[in-house]
């Protein structure tokens, strides 16, 4: 079919109603930093948060992404940016079901965080920054992978031999060197609620 058949249907259940019954206005709550930041750790512990004060959410985290929709994709430059394009996608039909999404990926490159702020409404987008040093992320190496790149067994591994654009205006910042789990998650929630995305 050509692509001018192809038109975008409009609903009788808008995002407006489906965020009004859920009563929360539904987001993306974007966490990048390096790996072993605690982007995985922070955001699973803000869903639950979340859930807990009976709000509908969904986190999409890397490695499951990679097992299914981005199976076909590597580390290159190239499919870094289309991994990041296809999440930016699915998180935004997530947001359209009204729900406050959460995305736990380094996402290296400013142009494609941007690229995902730009798909969505204005406020829609929270930059969450894990602004952890390096040296504590290398510390830390749960899976050993900061060992490996250093050996040379992982290429393109970000901080190491790839490059990492830290975001220049982040709505939030957390450093979890500084902060444990829950003043991370106090400082998220605060944010949602200054910003009237939830109310509870
Ligand atoms: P990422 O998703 O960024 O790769 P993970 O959340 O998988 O990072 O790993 C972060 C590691 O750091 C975990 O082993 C976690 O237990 C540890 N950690 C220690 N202190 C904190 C903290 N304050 N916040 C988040 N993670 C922490």
């Amino acid at each position: 079919m050509e692509r001018e058949n192809i038109v975008w249907h409009l609903h009788k259940v808008s995002k407006a109603d489906r965020s009004q019954q859920k009563k929360q206005r539904s987001a993306i709550l974007w966490f990048t930093g390096l790996s072993a930041s605690g982007k995985s750790t922070i955001a699973g512990a803000v869903e639950q948060a979340l859930f807990e004060l009976g709000h509908h959410t969904y986190l999409l985290d890397g490695d499951n992404v990679r097992h299914g929709l981005n199976k076909d994709l590597g580390f290159s430059d190239e499919d870094r940016v289309e991994n990041i394009r296809r999440i930016g996608e699915m998180a935004k039909l997530f947001a359209d079901a009204g729900l406050i999404v959460l995305t736990a990926f380094i996402s290296p490159f400013r142009s494609d965080r941007r690229l995902v702020r730009d798909l969505v409404e204005a406020d829609e987008f929270v930059e969450v920054y894990m602004d952890t040093p390096l040296s504590v992320c290398e510390q830390r190496d749960p899976k050993g992978l900061y060992q490996k790149a250093r050996r040379g067994e992982i290429k393109n591994f970000t901080g190491i031999d790839s490059e990492y654009e830290a975001p220049e205006a982040a709505e939030v910042t957390l450093n979890t060197a500084e902060c444990d789990v829950s003043e991370c998650v106090a400082q998220v929630i605060e944010y949602l609620r200054t910003h009237n995305i939830i109310h509870t």
